[in-house]
C-alpha cells in the first residue's frame, strides 16, 4: 500500500472551470474525495451538479482546472481515458437499461466486451451482484417489465459488475414514485458500509445525514458550503445554505 495512487484521494478536482458558451456553469471548484468516503452534493436545479459530477470521468470536457482520479490527471491527454473510466461506475437519475437485453444480458455484456470476461465468468460475477441488489431470480426479465426501483437497482448491479473503485450517482431516485426510493437508497447505504467511494449528487437529505461523510452544497456554479452533513443540514452557516435548506427540509 505504498503507490502513490493509493495515497492520493479517490478524486481531487483543483480550480475546475466549466462554461457552456457564454453560460459559467462551474465557477471554480475545488474538493476532494477520500477513499471510501461517500460525499453528498446538494444545491438547486442548474447549480452544476450534474456537469460537476460529469467532468469526473469526462463526459464533459472542463475548460481549465485539475481532476485527478486516484492521483491520475484526467486533462492530460496522455492520460488513457478507457482505463480511468473503467474505474468508475456511473448511475444516472433515467436508468439507461439496455431495453432489448434481458436483465443478466445488460450486466455481461461489458463485462465480456470491455473486460474480456468469459461469458461464465461475467455471470457469475452478474449474479452476485443481483443478488447484492435484492433481484435475484430476475435475471431472464426485460427492463420494461421491472419497476423503476428495481430498474435503477439493475443500474446498480451493471456498474459493480465492472468492479469500480468508486460510484457517481446523478440523483439516482429523482425520477422514481416515492414508494420506490427506499430500496435503492437501501442498497447505496449497504454499498457505503462495504467501503465504496461514492459521491452521491441527491435531494435524500434523510440519506445524506445518515450516510454521509461529507455534504456539499452548490449554488450558481461555486461550493457555498461543505461540512459534516449532521452539521451542515443542522446548523448551515451561509446565507443561501440555510435558503434552499429552508426550502427542502
Ligand atoms: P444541475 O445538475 O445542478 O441541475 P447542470 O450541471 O445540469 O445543473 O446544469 C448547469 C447549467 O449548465 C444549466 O444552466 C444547464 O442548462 C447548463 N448545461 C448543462 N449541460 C449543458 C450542455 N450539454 N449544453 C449546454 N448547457 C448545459
Ligand atoms: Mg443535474
Amino acid at each position: 500500500m505504498t503507490t502513490s495512487a493509493q495515497a492520493a484521494p479517490a478524486i481531487q478536482i483543483r480550480d475546475l472551470h466549466k462554461s457552456f458558451g457564454s453560460n459559467k456553469v462551474l465557477k471554480g471548484i475545488d474538493f476532494h474525495v477520500d477513499n471510501g468516503e461517500v460525499v453528498c452534493v446538494i444545491g438547486p436545479s442548474g447549480s452544476g451538479k450534474s456537469t460537476l459530477l460529469r467532468c469526473v470521468n469526462r463526459l464533459e470536457e472542463p475548460d481549465s482546472g485539475q481532476i485527478l482520479v486516484e492521483g491520475v490527471d484526467i486533462i492530460d491527454p496522455e492520460t488513457d481515458l478507457d482505463a480511468v473510466r473503467s474505474r468508475i461506475g456511473m448511475v444516472f437519475q433515467q436508468f439507461n437499461l439496455f431495453p432489448h437485453m434481458n436483465v443478466l444480458r445488460n450486466l455481461t455484456v461489458a463485462q465480456q466486451k470491455v473486460k474480456g470476461r468469459s461469458k461464465k465468468e461475467a455471470v457469475e460475477v452478474a449474479r452476485a451482484n443481483l443478488e447484492k441488489v435484492g433481484l435475484s431470480g430476475r435475471e431472464n426479465v426485460y427492463p420494461a417489465h421491472l419497476s423503476g426501483g428495481q430498474q435503477q437497482r439493475v443500474a446498480i448491479a451493471r456498474a459493480l459488475s465492472m468492479d469500480p473503485d468508486m460510484m457517481l450517482f446523478d440523483e439516482p431516485t429523482s425520477a422514481l414514485d416515492p414508494e420506490l426510493v427506499g430500496d435503492v437508497l437501501e442498497v447505496m447505504k449497504t454499498l457505503a458500509g462495504e467501503g465504496m467511494t461514492m459521491m452521491v449528487v441527491t435531494h435524500e437529505m434523510g440519506f445524506a445525514r445518515e450516510v454521509g461523510d461529507k455534504l456539499v452544497f452548490m449554488d450558481g456554479g461555486v461550493i457555498v458550503e461543505e461540512g459534516d452533513p449532521r452539521e451542515v443540514l443542522a446548523n448551515p452557516q451561509q446565507e443561501r445554505t440555510q435558503a434552499f435548506l429552508s426550502k427542502v427540509l
